[in-house]
C-alpha cells in the first residue's frame, strides 16, 4: 500500500499552484516529477565532492567515481543485467536507440531488414530509417488494430532470415499499450534477429529482469522514473557491445592513444567517451532508491486503480472517445471530445491548473492511423490521486461547455 500523503510530501512541486489554483500533474509520460531526495543529490555532490571521475588519485575524484560507479551498481541489481559493465550511461533513449542504430552501420547488408511498430516514438523511427538510408536496408512496420494493440499475425509474417533487428517499445508512450515483448523476442530469436527494447515508459511502471526478459538492447531514460534530464542507460549483452565498434571517440574510452593506432577501453567505457554527466548519473542512483523504497509492484497496483478509476470518470463525458482500448493498458489515458481540437482543451484545464499533455506525442505515425490531429492525454504517477481526476473530470466538462 502507498502512503499518498506522505508520498506527495516528498515532491515539493506538487505543493507548488500554477495559475493560482495547486497543481495536477498528470504530463508524466513526458518526464515525471522529482522527489526533494534527488533534487537534494545533485545540490549534495556540487557542494561536497565535485571532481572528474576515473582520473585522479586525490580524494574526491575518488569519492565522486566511487558515487558515480555506485549508481551503475545499483541499476544491475534492479534491471538484473547478467554484468555490470552491460549497463552504458548515455543522455537517455534518444541517445542510446542512436547509438546503437550508428554502430550497427557496418554489420547491416541492402538485403538486411529492420522491424519496428506502428506504436513508436520518432526516436524509435528515425534512428532506424536514417540507417536504412545508410545500408539500402529495407523498415518494416508491425500494424495495430483499431484497439492499438499490435497485429502479432502480421509480425509472424514480416519475420525472416534477412531480419537483422527488431525493435519495438515496451509501453507506448501515446496510447499506454503494453506490448508483448517476451513473446516478439522469443521469435526474432528463432530467425537469428536482435531485439531492442525501448523501455522509456516501462521502466517508472514495472519491474524490470533483463536477463529473464533475454532482449539484446534495452533503453531507459532516468527523467521520466523521478531522475534527473540528460540521463539515462543502454544496456547490451557484452558479447554484442563487443561486436560493435565504438559510437564517439575522445577520452576515457581508449586503452592506448598515439597518432599511429588507438585501442580502446573494455566495457562500459567503450562507449563513454569524454566526462560524463556525473551529477545526474548520481541522482539516478538516488531515484532508483526512492522507487525501490515505494517498490515497483505497489506502484502498478496503484497506478492500475488510477488507469480504472480515470477510464470509468471520462467515459462519462459525452462525446468523449478514448484512444488505445488495450486489454494490457500502462496508466495513460488518451483521448478526444468531438470535435474540439486538443489544444483547445488543453489550454482551458491550464489555467484550472492541471497540466495534460496536448498534440501528436512524438508519434504522428500513431495520430494519421487514426486520422486525428493529436489526442489529450493524461499520463499518471504514484503520486497521482483520484481526487486530481475528479478535477480533471471538471475542468473538461467545463471546457466543453465554453467550447461548444
Ligand atoms: C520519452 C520516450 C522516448 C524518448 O526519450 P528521451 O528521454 O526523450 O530520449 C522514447 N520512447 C518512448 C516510448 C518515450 O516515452
Amino acid at each position: 500500500m502507498i502512503d499518498i500523503a506522505q508520498v506527495r510530501a516528498d515532491f515539493p512541486i506538487l505543493q507548488e499552484k500554477v495559475n493560482g489554483k495547486p497543481l495536477v500533474y498528470f504530463d508524466n509520460g513526458a518526464t515525471s516529477q522529482k522527489p526533494k531526495v534527488v533534487i537534494d543529490a545533485i545540490v549534495n555532490y556540487y557542494t561536497t565532492i565535485n571532481s572528474n571521475v576515473h582520473r585522479g588519485v586525490h580524494t574526491l575524484s575518488q569519492l565522486a567515481t566511487d558515487a558515480f560507479e555506485e549508481t551503475r551498481r545499483k541499476l544491475k541489481s534492479h534491471f538484473n543485467p547478467k554484468h555490470e559493465h552491460e549497463i552504458i550511461f548515455t543522455r537517455g533513449t534518444t541517445e542510446s536507440i542512436n547509438l546503437v542504430a550508428t554502430c550497427l552501420t557496418n554489420l547491416v547488408k541492402s538485403t538486411d531488414e529492420i522491424i519496428i511498430s506502428a506504436l513508436e516514438h520518432h526516436s524509435n523511427i528515425v534512428p532506424w530509417q536514417m540507417l536504412c538510408e545508410r545500408t539500402g536496408a529495407t523498415l518494416k512496420v508491425i500494424p495495430m488494430n483499431d484497439a492499438g494493440e499490435l497485429k502479432m499475425e502480421v509480425y509472424d509474417e514480416l519475420l525472416s532470415e534477412n531480419t537483422k533487428i527488431v525493435a519495438v517499445n515496451h509501453i507506448s508512450n501515446a496510447l499506454g499499450t503494453i506490448n508483448p515483448v517476451e513473446e516478439i523476442i522469443e521469435k526474432a530469436h528463432k530467425v537469428g534477429a536482435w531485439v531492442l527494447i525501448d523501455g522509456a515508459q516501462s521502466c517508472p511502471h514495472m519491474a524490470i529482469d533483463l536477463q529473464a526478459l533475454d532482449c539484446d538492447f534495452f533503453t531507459c531514460s532516468a527523467h521520466k522514473m523521478l531522475g534527473p534530464t540528460g540521463i539515462g542507460f543502454l544496456y547490451g549483452k557484452e558479447t554484442i557491445l563487443n561486436q560493435l565498434p565504438p559510437y564517439h571517440g575522445g577520452g576515457e574510452m581508449i586503452k592506448d592513444c598515439s597518432f599511429d593506432k588507438t585501442t580502446y577501453a573494455e566495457l562500459p567505457h567503450k562507449f563513454e567517451a569524454g566526462t560524463p554527466n556525473i551529477a545526474d548519473v548520481i541522482a539516478f542512483g538516488t531515484a532508483i532508491d526512492y522507487l525501490n523504497q515505494i517498490g515497483l509492484s505497489a506502484i502498478e497496483a496503484y497506478e492500475h486503480e488510477l488507469l480504472t478509476y480515470g477510464t470509468q470518470e471520462l467515459i462519462k463525458i459525452p462525446g468523449l472517445k478514448i484512444i488505445g482500448t488495450a486489454k494490457n493498458k500502462a496508466s495513460v489515458i488518451s483521448f478526444n471530445i468531438d470535435n474540439i481540437h486538443p489544444f483547445d482543451i488543453g489550454t482551458i484545464v491550464d489555467k484550472l491548473g492541471i497540466a495534460v499533455r496536448t498534440g501528436h506525442h512524438c508519434t504522428q505515425p500513431i495520430m494519421n492511423r487514426f486520422s486525428i490531429p493529436g489526442t489529450i492525454r493524461a499520463s499518471f504517477a504514484f503520486y497521482n490521486t483520484k481526487e486530481e481526476i475528479d478535477r480533471l473530470v471538471a475542468a473538461l466538462q467545463r471546457a466543453v461547455t465554453m467550447l461548444s
